[in-house]
């Protein structure tokens, strides 16, 4: 069984996505998430449950609705917000 991640090398497939259902390598795999690399690539980076909607405007990571918010056109992942919230207040003082 080959990794269905892998083009051009043709490496063993060991582990199996458990959102997707792929078969991929050691390198196309999270052990600890257990889900493949494309998965992760979909996933919200803060909370790795949802799929993420969009790409955080600041970071650029994948945020999914609820750990995000929307300003006008544009997101911003929670931590991201939580960063300003408290750069605001420190130039308050
Ligand atoms: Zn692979
Ligand atoms: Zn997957
Ligand atoms: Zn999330
Ligand atoms: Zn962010």
């Amino acid at each position: 069984m080959r990794c269905e991640i892998c083009i051009l090398e043709e490496k063993e497939a060991k582990y199996r996505c458990k959102i997707c259902g792929r078969k991929v390598c050691d390198e196309h795999y999270i052990k600890g998430l257990e889900i493949c690399k494309i998965c992760d690539m979909t996933l919200c980076y803060i909370c790795r449950r949802r799929f993420a909607v969009a790409v955080c405007a600041i970071c650029g990571r994948p945020v999914c609705e609820k750990d995000s918010i929307r300003r006008g056109l544009i997101r911003i992942c929670d931590l991201c917000l939580q960063q300003q919230r408290e750069e605001q207040l420190r130039d308050q003082q």
